[in-house]
């Protein structure tokens, strides 16, 4: 037997022990989640579902006031602390961290939601818009990931990365090509990840949202108002006529996109990595911009 091919034999000899010997993902109740975002909308939903299946909660989130109202309203801080972070800062990054682990002793579940979007078509795009966009959700989800991941692997415990991506990683959502691109870059990022962190233990899954106007300061700040106009609608109506758009003919609320976090990370998925679970009601399933 050739010297390369007894090497080749005992290295995945090692990969199947190391595999062998990583814990399936833990119940919810004993674990400590890091939300980006946290402090609104989707994210903020994500948190109150973790803590009501009895995860702690780290809310991180760039504004410091609407995360320190959520961690409140979880419990404080037997059950949730705020960290105000911007996930374009890599030492921000690190010290968000260290506190989870101050407050909860670490970390193994992680949650990629903060974001933005410059909602604007190709010709009215600025390099700065996507540079702000990209830096954002594109590298601030890539730097979340990789510090999640150091800490994780130092804890040898496994764990989750969940991305909210968006139907638009996958289909063209109309005149917002800077915030798409990213969107595809992050569902990228999660089957990348899923490669490498798979021998950890580490599962890297997405959720594609689509239409949660409810509560998202996304709609809120002006995505909502160019879309209204795209529509010829009014603002107001268009979670409305969002829902009619669906095959369920139902409204996406951010709780529905904690629901699938939840179905991602309680265990029951434990064989599942590199997966985007959409929840758009349909939308994407029947290609409706
Ligand atoms: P939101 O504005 O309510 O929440 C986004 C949060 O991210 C805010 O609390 C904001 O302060 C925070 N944030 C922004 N920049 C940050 C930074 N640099 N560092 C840390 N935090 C920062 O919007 P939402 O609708 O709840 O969106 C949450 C996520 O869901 C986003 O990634 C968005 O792209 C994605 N998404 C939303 C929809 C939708 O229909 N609302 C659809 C698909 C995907």
């Amino acid at each position: 037997i050739e010297e390369s091919e007894k090497f080749r034999i005992e290295y995945w000899a090692l990969e199947e022990a190391k595999l062998r010997r990583m814990p399936e993902p833990k119940a919810l109740a004993t674990r400590v989640a890091l939300v980006t975002g946290g402090g609104s909308g989707i994210g903020k939903a994500i948190a109150h579902r973790l803590v009501a299946e009895g995860a702690c909660v780290v809310v991180a989130d760039l504004d410091g006031g609407s995360a320190a109202a959520v961690a409140e309203e979880l419990g404080g801080a037997d059950r949730a602390v705020a960290v105000t972070v911007d996930v374009t800062d890599e030492a921000g990054i690190t010290a968000a961290f260290e506190r989870a682990a101050l407050a909860f002793g670490g970390v193994d579940l992680v949650v990629n939601n903060a974001g933005i979007s410059v909602s604007k078509p190709l010709l009215e795009t600025t390099a700065k818009d996507w540079d702000l966009q990209h830096d954002i959700m594109a590298r601030g989800s890539f730097l979340v990931s990789r510090e999640a991941a150091r800490v994780m692997i130092a804890q040898n415990l496994g764990g989750d990365l969940v991305y909210i991506a968006s139907k638009n990683s996958v289909f063209a959502g109309p005149n917002n090509i800077a915030y798409s691109a990213t969107k595809a870059d992050q569902a990228h990022q999660v089957r990348l990840l899923a490669a490498e962190l798979g021998g950890h233990g580490i599962r890297v899954n997405g959720v594609n949202p689509d239409g949660v106007v409810r509560g998202s300061g996304i709609f809120a700040n002006g995505w909502g108002a160019q879309r209204a106009a795209t529509y010829g609608i009014e603002e107001s109506e268009l979670g409305e006529f969002y829902a009619r758009r669906t095959l369920l003919k139902r409204e996406v609320l951010p709780e529905h996109v904690a629901n699938a976090v939840l179905a991602l990370t309680g265990g029951e998925l434990s064989h599942t990595t590199g997966l985007h679970i959409p929840v758009d009601a349909g939308v994407a399933a029947a290609f409706l911009r």
